[in-house]
């Protein structure tokens, strides 16, 4: 199979290309048109899959239609449980939007840093890639409104709950509209991310690879 049979526009293909990225890998092939056509997914896949990928395009395809975000009204949250992944998801939405007319702001917040330049960069972001603390503090200081959110990603969502972050989690979802599409991924289908798929998903694909 192709990218060009998944339903990508031509501006994500040639950026595809441009990543050397040659076919899709299974995740992509399942996730990225139940994506396209707003269904909520739950893949079981690991770090190595394409699983970021497979989230990343659908998402800048979906954006193409929609109007600009009003300012500090994140339209698409990824949760992700460390800096790092934060760092590179992040990247990931950059490296595609390379040639994308409809330009989409992505940032990457996380603990451990000053907040105050996080607060400053919001201005304009659309895609918000986010560990779940520091999303909070910067909630409970007014730089950013989660009402307007239309997609919910959980990234190595099971990482997310061994680190501890389940309050956080909770309270976030408590702050997001609830009709949205929601995106859930983990390594593993431990019986905490039953949980959240029993709470979160509504008639998923799962997608185990
Ligand atoms: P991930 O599982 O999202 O962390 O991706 C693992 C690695 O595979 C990353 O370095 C990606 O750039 C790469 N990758 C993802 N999808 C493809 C693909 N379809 N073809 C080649 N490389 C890929």
């Amino acid at each position: 199979m192709d990218f060009s049979a998944l339903g990508l526009p031509a501006p994500l293909l040639q950026a595809i290309k441009e990543q050397g990225y040659d076919q899709p890998f299974p995740i992509q092939q399942k996730a990225i048109p139940a994506i396209l056509a707003g269904q909520d997914i739950l893949g079981i896949a690991r770090t190595g899959s394409g699983k970021t990928a497979s989230f990343v395009l659908p998402l800048l395809q979906q954006f193409q239609k929609k109007p600009a975000a009003r300012n500090r009204f994140i339209k698409a949250l990824v949760l992700v449980p460390t800096r790092e992944l934060a760092l590179q998801v992040a990247n990931v939405f950059h490296d595609f939007s390379a040639h994308l007319t409809r330009r989409v702001k992505t940032l990457a917040v996380f603990g451990g840093v000053s907040i105050n330049p996080q607060m400053m960069a919001l201005s304009g972001t659309e895609v918000l890639v986010a560990t779940p603390g520091r999303l909070l503090d910067l909630v409970d200081s007014n730089a950013l409104q989660l009402s307007e959110v239309e997609v919910l990603v959980l990234d190595e969502a099971d990482k997310m709950l061994n680190l501890g972050f389940e309050e956080e989690m909770n309270r976030i979802f408590a702050l997001l509209p609830s009709k949205r599409q929601n995106l859930l991924f983990s390594a593993t289908l431990a019986e905490d991310i039953q949980t959240i798929k029993e709470k979160l998903l509504r008639d998923p694909l799962v997608v185990s690879v």
